[in-house]
C-alpha cells in the first residue's frame, strides 16, 4: 500500500538519520529507507570502527614505551581477535543508539532499497519512491512531498586494481580483517591512508605508503604535510611521493608484488597485502535519478546552495555530493535541507568554517584555508607558530611533536587559517572554529586565556606569534 510522507530520505548514514531527527522535531511526517543498517559509512566503515582501532594501536604503542612514563609492563602483547571484538561492540551500542533516536522521533524506517520513480498518481513531480526488500516481499511504494537523496559514497579503486577482498583491499575489507599482516602497502597518502598508515605501524605492521602527488595530505597545509611526513618516517612507515602506482604490474602469489613509475624509472614494492584509499564515489547509479532531472557532474549530484537539486522538492546531501566528505558535512547538510523544506530560512553553509581532522598518531586539524591559498587569494599574509615541545601538558603527555599554526590577514586581521599537528588537536580545533565563526582576531583569541598546563597553550601562543609577540618562544 502507498503510504504518504511530507519527507521521504533515500539512505540513512549520518546525513540522512541527522536530517530524519531534525525533520521530526520540524513536525514533519518522515521516513528513512536504507538498505543497509542505519548509521552507514560513518557508524559501519568509517569514523567509528576505524578510530576505535587507532585507539587500540595508540594504546598498544604506549604500553610497549610505557618504561618512559616510569613504568614496566613486561611483555607487552597484542591480541587482535579482542581489538576487533571492542571495535565491534562500540559500533553494535551506537548502532542501538541510531535505532532509539528513529524511535523516539516517531520516524519510519524501510529495510531496503529504495529508488526514485516517475511521476505520481498525486503529483505531477517525479519523488514517489519504491521500496524493494531483499526477502523478496512485495515493494512499497512511498509518496512524498519532499526527498532527500543521501545515498553516501564507497571505495574507489584505479582503474585495473580490483579489490579481491584477499589481497587487495579497500578500508572497508581492512576494517574487517581477523589477524593482522605483516606488511602493508597503502596506495594513496590522503586522510584515510594516512590513517591506516599510522594504525598499522602502531600496530606493528610494515607499511609502505605511495602517493602519486609530491606529498602526503597534499591538501593540508605545506608545513603540516611535511611534518607528517616527517613524524610517519620517525615511526617507520616508507613513504614513497611522486610514485605512480601501475595496476598491471600486480602480482599475487605468497604475497602482493607492484611498481610504481617514479621518475620516470619503475620501482617495485611488496606485502602481503594492498590497501587501495584514493577516495570515494558517490551511489548515484541504480537509484532512479534517470526518472527525474537531476544533474550529475563529475559523479556527484549538483545541488544548489540550500541542497536543492535541480527538482526543488528533491535535496541531495552528505558524500554523494561530494566536496568535503565527511560525517559532521554531511549532518549538517542535512540540518540545511530540512530546514529549507520547512521554510525555517537557513543559512548557507561556509564550507570554509568547517573543521577537518586526520585521526592518526599525532592527530592534523584544520579550519579554512592554508597559507598558500591565503597568498594565491591575495591576502597580505602574516603567520604565527607555535611548537608542542614548548607546551608543559605535551611533555607531561610524552607526545611533543607537532605544532599550531595561525595564518591571518596583515591588512584586516582576520584569521584565514588554523593548522595543526600533533597531540588531541582533533579536539582543540573547535576553538579555532569557533573564531571563525565569530570572526575574532588573532588578538581575541589570545587573550582568551587558555588554561595551564593545558594543551590548548599552543593555540594562545601561536595566536600571539602571528603579532611576533609569543611569550615561551
Ligand atoms: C575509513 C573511513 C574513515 C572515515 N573517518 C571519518 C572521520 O573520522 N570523520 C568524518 O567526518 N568522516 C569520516 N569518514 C567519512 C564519513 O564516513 C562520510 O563522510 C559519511 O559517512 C557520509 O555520510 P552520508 O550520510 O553522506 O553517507 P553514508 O554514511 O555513506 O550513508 C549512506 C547510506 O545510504 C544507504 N543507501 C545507499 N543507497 C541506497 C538505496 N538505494 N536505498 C536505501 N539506502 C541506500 C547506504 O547503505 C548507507 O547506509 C570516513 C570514511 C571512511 C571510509
Amino acid at each position: 500500500m502507498a503510504q504518504e510522507y511530507d519527507l521521504v530520505i533515500l539512505g540513512g548514514g549520518t546525513g540522512g538519520y541527522v536530517a530524519a531527527i531534525r525533520a521530526s522535531q520540524l513536525g514533519l511526517k518522515t521516513a528513512i529507507v536504507e538498505k543497509g543498517k542505519l548509521g552507514g559509512t560513518c557508524l559501519h566503515r568509517g569514523c567509528i570502527p576505524s578510530k576505535a582501532l587507532l585507539r587500540s594501536a595508540e594504546v598498544y604503542s604506549t604500553a610497549k614505551e610505557a618504561e618512559s612514563f616510569g613504568v614496566m609492563i613486561n611483555d607487552v602483547q597484542l591480541d587482535f581477535t579482542r581489538v576487533q571484538e571492542r571495535k565491534d561492540k562500540i559500533v553494535e551500542g551506537l548502532h542501538k543508539g541510531v535505532q532509539h533516536l528513529m524511535k523516539q522521533g516517531k520516524i519510519d524506517v524501510y529495510e531496503g532499497t529504495g529508488r526514485i520513480l516517475g511521476p505520481s498518481i498525486f503529483s505531477p513531480m517525479p519523488g514517489t519512491i519504491s521500496v524493494e526488500y531483499k526477502n523478496g516481499d512485495e515493494n512499497d511504494m512511498l509518496i512524498p512531498k519532499n526527498v532527500i537523496v543521501a545515498t553516501g559514497s564507497r571505495p574507489r579503486t584505479l582503474p585495473g586494481l580490483d579489490i579481491d577482498g584477499e589481497y587487495v583491499l579497500s578500508s572497508d575489507e581492512a576494517l574487517e580483517l581477523e589477524s593482522l599482516p605483516k606488511s602493508m602497502i597503502i596506495v594513496g597518502g590522503g586522510v584515510i591512508g594516512i590513517e591506516w598508515a599510522s594504525m598499522l605501524s602502531d600496530f606493528g605492521v610494515e607499511v609502505t605508503v605511495l602517493e602519486y602527488a609530491d606529498k602526503i595530505v597534499p591538501t593540508e597545509d605545506h608545513e603540516i604535510s611535511k611534518e607528517m611526513q616527517r613524524l610517519m618516517k620517525k615511526k617507520g612507515v616508507k613513504i614513497v611521493t611522486s610514485a605512480k602506482v601501475l595496476p598491471e604490474t600486480l602480482e599475487k602469489g605468497e604475497g602482493v608484488s607492484i611498481k610504481a613509475e617514479r621518475k620516470d624509472k619503475e620501482e617495485a614494492y611488496s606485502a602481503d597485502k594492498i590497501l587501495v584509499s584514493v577516495g570515494r564515489e558517490a551511489i548515484v547509479k541504480d537509484i532512479g535519478l534517470e526518472n527525474t532531472d537531476i544533474v550529475v557532474e563529475k559523479g556527484f549530484i549538483k545541488v544548489n546552495d540550500f541542497l536543492q537539486t535541480k527538482e526543488s522538492h528533491i535535496y541531495a546531501i552528505g558524500d554523494v555530493i561530494g566536496g568535503l566528505q565527511l560525517a559532521h558535512v554531511a549532518s549538517h547538510e542535512g540540518i540545511v535541507a530540512v530546514e529549507h523544506i520547512a521554510n525555517e530560512k537557513p543559512e548557507p553553509i561556509d564550507y570554509t568554517l568547517v573543521s577537518k581532522c586526520i585521526y592518526s598518531n599525532p592527530e592534523i586539524a584544520s579550519v579554512g584555508i592554508t597559507e598558500q591559498e591565503a597568498k594565491d587569494n591575495g591576502h597580505n599574509v602574516k603567520v604565527g607558530k607555535f611548537s608542542f615541545r614548548a607546551i608543559g601538558k605535551a611533555l607531561v603527555y610524552g607526545e611533543s611533536d607537532g605544532f599550531v599554526k595561525i595564518v591571518a590577514d596583515k591588512d584586516t586581521n582576520d584569521i584565514l587559517g588554523v593548522h595543526m599537528i600533533g597531540p588531541h588537536v582533533t579536539d582543540m580545533i573547535s576553538e579555532a572554529g569557533l573564531a571563525r565563526v565569530l570572526d575574532a582576531t588573532p588578538w581575541e583569541v589570545a587573550h582568551t586565556i587558555h588554561p595551564h598546563p593545558s594543551l590548548s597553550e599552543a593555540i594562545g601562543e601561536a595566536a600571539l606569534a602571528v603579532d611576533g609577540k609569543a611569550i615561551h618562544s
